[in-house]
């Protein structure tokens, strides 16, 4: 029910920066902000989400990025 709190990677014990998924079927790796992604997820420290590496053939995306709005292009 509640999300992992701390890195699943063995001996690391750190605290989890962002929540792993993956759905094999797609071939997709996702990060999320802990807590937001699905039910689940594997907890993930900040050093190993951003070292996380997928195999050959799937695509990680990483949904805790934020949006970041563009600019409006006026014309001075
Ligand atoms: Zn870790």
């Amino acid at each position: 029910m509640s999300a992992s709190s701390h890195c699943a990677r063995p001996g690391c014990g750190g605290s989890a920066a962002a929540s792993l998924t993956y759905d094999y079927a797609s071939r997709t790796v996702w990060l999320d902000h802990p807590g937001d992604g699905p039910e689940g997820g594997w907890g993930m420290c900040a050093a190993h989400a951003e070292t996380l590496t997928v195999p050959v053939g799937w695509a990680l995306t990483d949904r805790r990025r934020p949006i970041i709005p563009l600019r409006p292009q006026i014309a001075v």
